[in-house]
């Protein structure tokens, strides 16, 4: 399939796990991620890691028929016990974006971890399983509110930890709550990332820049009928137009502070 010209999906996970373990709106029941995975199997989908996916972008490579990108932010443990064991099951690869100041041995952090995240044992043993392991930032603060010299840290500190552990290159990158803006997608590249992950709830294809892949977000209230559009692009802007909203309400609100802090005379 010519990856010119294809646009492919790239869904992007958090939590796969139930109540009582997360009450997080973004967390997929494992019954559900099971019956997504079954829906995609199904209609013939080969998954593929966001670096391949990107590689066939920028390279023009042929790309297999009916390709879709499974990404899971943040390095919840759950991948590992629940996810995987599911995604094994039906041959599909994923790539995992780790806070690697979250991971649960990683040691102490300014802003606390939530519970339950991968080990770097784990995160190994993911990698080993074929799984790509990108980078998410050290802390997960909003990227694009962080002066240079603390931009460029968490991007390259998160990066080389996870090189050392993993004794190869990471060259993704998946921006923490999807924020960026020019200078961070600079700063990223600068970092030494090959390409990066945004949320913007839209397909992907080799005319975006591959600093700011879309992805489409897959929660604890996605029904598998409109699972079912989605990973085939149907209705996608209908699907989160209430998510562009809120996207659109929330930049404002974030602008705002941020002039009533200059005004105020702070940064
Ligand atoms: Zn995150």
């Amino acid at each position: 399939m010519n990856a010119t010209r294809t646009p492919v999906p790239i869904l992007m996970y958090h939590e796969v796990a139930s109540r009582p373990d997360s009450a997080s709106p973004l967390a997929v029941p494992p019954a559900a991620f099971a019956a997504q995975l079954a829906c995609l199997q199904a209609a013939g989908f080969t998954t593929i890691t966001v670096s391949e996916l990107a590689a066939a972008f920028a390279g023009g490579a042929e790309l297999p028929e009916r390709p879709i990108a499974l990404t899971f932010d943040d390095g919840y443990a759950d991948f590992h016990q629940t996810a995987l064991p599911l995604l094994q099951r039906c041959g599909f690869t994923a790539t995992v974006f780790v806070t690697t100041g979250w991971v649960e041995d990683a040691g102490p952090v300014p802003n606390p971890r939530p519970a339950r995240m991968l080990s770097w044992r784990q995160v190994l043993e993911v990698s080993a399983a074929g799984v790509e392991i990108g980078a998410h930032s050290h802390t997960h603060p909003e990227l694009d509110r962080l002066g240079g010299a603390r931009l460029a840290r968490e991007l390259r500190d998160s990066k080389s930890l996870l090189e050392d552990r993993l004794g190869g290159p990471v060259p993704a990158l998946a921006y923490p709550f999807g924020y960026s803006s020019t200078r961070v997608r600079q700063a990223a590249r600068a970092a030494g990332y090959q390409h990066a992950c945004a949320v913007a709830n839209a397909m992907a294809d080799a005319g975006r820049d591959r600093f700011a892949l879309p992805r489409l977000t897959v929660r604890r209230s996605t029904r598998q009928r409109t699972f079912d559009q989605m990973m085939r692009g149907q209705h996608v802007p209908v699907i989160f137009a209430k998510d562009r909203s809120l996207t659109k309400g929330w930049a404002m609100v974030r602008r705002t502070r941020a002039v009533v802090r200059a005004v105020a005379g702070g940064s």
